[in-house]
């Protein structure tokens, strides 16, 4: 098992830069997700720590050591890639117990240690069958069972689930989750889905453009975003933006918007200007006699639950409500908020005001 932690971590390639002073913290035994957009760096990010990338600058320690020169084979991590690539003349035995074998580990010795790992897989039938007939789901298992048969202190995860249809993609994320918590290793895990970064991980980096946005754990970011870009990638719909020149007022939090006032916990004392109010789709509620108008112009289906589309002065807003209220497109409402759920965030930095 072990702590990673990142202080400061810069990567250029040439001119570009792909990662900037990036510092967090992956506890001993957490399920760490790196989560971010296609070429935020995460990636970039993840290979320096198993050591396939040099940092340009800034440390990475393991346990405490400075681990930033040092090669992969010398850190004690595996890597799981998107692709797993099995060795197609084995069988599944051979594949499991080849890290082993080839670390000069006594047939003897391997063949047990492939058997417990086989067992904690569910895959002890598959043991003497040929890889080549296997379905994409036992050839992950096999995968796995090949990167955790030397007990790496910590494993290391680009996207091992990209290929996979939805619904296998979610049965391997749960199973991945219970293999975790049965072995209790550091896990570090690359997604760019933030529905999946926040169902798996026990902590979560948001990235962007080569910067860390937030990290911490999933509640928090989607509760609490630090950014308007964290606001806005985590959620389904994202959290609603508002526009509006504002002044936030110290100890109270009264804040004017349409008429309204909105009581808000937690802020910046004297913040002026532009201000953004953030505020999740599910803590929006249509209230006829609230006094910020909106005019409804969608709803959508979804079950227990539906989307409806408004139109204020500050611009669009998307509340979650149950099925069985009645919403009819075109009709003119009023919106409440849950007061204590509100954000703030400055308009020109994108940081929250607190
Ligand atoms: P994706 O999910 O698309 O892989 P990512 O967040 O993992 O995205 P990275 O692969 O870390 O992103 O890449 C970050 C940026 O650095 C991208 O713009 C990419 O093109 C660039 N980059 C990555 N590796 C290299 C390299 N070896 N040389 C030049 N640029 C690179």
């Amino acid at each position: 098992m072990a702590q990673i932690r990142i202080d400061n971590l810069r990567k250029d390639f040439g001119e570009f830069t792909a990662v900037q002073s990036s510092t967090f913290t992956i506890e001993d035994g957490e399920f760490f997700m790196l989560l971010g957009p296609s070429g935020c760096g995460k990636t970039t990010t993840l290979r320096m720590m198993a050591g396939l990338e040099l940092p340009t600058s800034g440390e990475i320690y393991i346990d405490g050591q400075e681990v930033g020169g040092r090669r992969a084979s010398q850190r004690d991590i595996a890597f799981v890639f998107q692709m797993f690539a099995l060795y197609p003349h084995m069988n599944v035995r051979a594949n499991i117990g080849y890290p082993l074998r080839s670390q000069g580990v006594s047939r003897a010795k391997t063949r047990e240690k492939v058997e417990d790992i086989a067992r904690l897989l569910g895959i002890t039938d598959l043991l003497d069958k040929p890889v080549g007939g296997l379905s994409g789901g036992d050839r992950q298992r096999v995968a796995l069972g090949r990167a955790i048969v030397r007990e790496p202190k910590a494993f290391f995860m680009d996207e091992p689930l990209g290929a996979l249809d939805a619904e296998f993609r979610e049965h391997m994320a749960e199973e991945l989750r219970a293999l975790h918590d049965r072995m209790g290793a550091t896990t570090v895990y690359v997604t760019h889905d933030q529905l999946e970064a926040m169902q798996m991980g026990d902590k979560i980096v948001v990235m962007n453009h080569g910067v860390v946005e937030q990290f911490g754990v999933p509640q928090d970011l989607y509760d609490w975003p630090a950014t308007l870009f964290v606001a806005g990638f985590l959620g389904s719909p994202p959290m609603n933006k508002l526009e509006f020149d504002g002044t936030v007022e110290q100890g109270t939090g009264a804040q004017v918007l349409g008429g309204t006032a909105f009581e808000v916990p937690v802020m910046r004392e004297g913040a002026q200007g532009r201000i953004v109010l953030g505020v999740r789709p599910e803590h929006v509620h249509l209230e006829a006699d609230a006094p910020l108008r909106a005019k409804v112009v969608a709803t959508e289906y979804l079950g227990t639950t539906q989307i409806v589309t408004l139109l204020t002065d500050h611009g669009e807003v998307k509340a979650r409500v149950p099925s069985h209220q009645r919403v009819t497109e075109g009709e003119t409402t009023g919106l409440r908020f849950d007061a204590r759920m509100i954000s703030l965030f400055d308009a020109d930095t994108s940081r929250a005001l607190r």
